[in-house]
């Protein structure tokens, strides 16, 4: 599965949105959505004709899977426990999304960004309930630890990234010990956790089609 490498600004770009694949720079002026509000490419600039429903539908799932930093084969495999579950799909489908472990790991303020966080885990700088992991997809649930291994708690970017942390913020299904480079999951996060511009209603049209 190839996970896209190339320069993440032009995803931002392209969405007309914020991200925050970069870490720190997302938050200066040296963002790119800042300086070049307009789409990438030769005719990013140009006039663009209205788009479609089904362009909406489009765009609305490519952003939602660069924001998590996923593959089209994933993504849909979210989208087929979603609509198994009880519940509004689309909701539950970014409630997946959220529980990922490398997303648990940026929230708490342990990297700088959910791309940062994924290594952190391939890594195995991560435990989970006291058990070394190295699978970013792992699904956390109410009462987990997650936590930095001893060896790592002085590792540069993790103490740099959990320095910016409080102007982020955590959300609230998480509780961060940022003393012992620690967190609890406190429940499942809920739909008002997220709290990026997301309309999941347009993706569940596009797959349901
Ligand atoms: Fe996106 Fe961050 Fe780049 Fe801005 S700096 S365009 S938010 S990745």
């Amino acid at each position: 599965m190839a996970r896209y490498t190339g320069p993440v600004c032009r995803l931002c770009r392209r969405e007309g949105l914020k991200l925050f694949l970069k870490g720190e720079r997302c938050y200066t002026d040296k963002c790119a959505v800042e300086k070049r509000a307009y789409i990438p490419g030769q005719h990013g600039q140009a006039r663009h004709s209205k788009v479609s429903e089904y362009g909406k539908q489009l765009r609305e799932k490519q952003k939602v899977k660069r924001i998590y930093g996923l593959v089209e084969k994933q993504f849909r495999g979210y989208y087929v426990l979603a609509a198994r579950k009880e519940g509004v799909t689309g909701e539950n489908l970014l409630r997946y999304l959220e529980r990922r472990l490398d997303n648990t790991v940026f929230r708490l303020g342990f990297a700088a960004s959910r791309s940062e966080a994924r290594l952190l885990v391939r890594h195995r700088h991560i435990l989970v309930n006291g058990q070394r992991t190295d699978i970013p997809s792992l699904l956390v649930k109410a009462g987990d630890v997650v936590e930095i291994i001893e060896a790592s708690r002085q590792n540069g970017r993790v103490l740099e990234s959990l320095e910016a942390v409080d102007r982020r913020g955590v959300p609230a299904w998480l509780q961060l010990d940022k003393k012992g480079l620690k967190g609890l999951v406190q429940t499942l996060p809920v739909r008002s956790d997220i709290t990026m511009p997301i309309e999941e209603h347009l993706i569940v049209e596009l797959y349901s089609k």
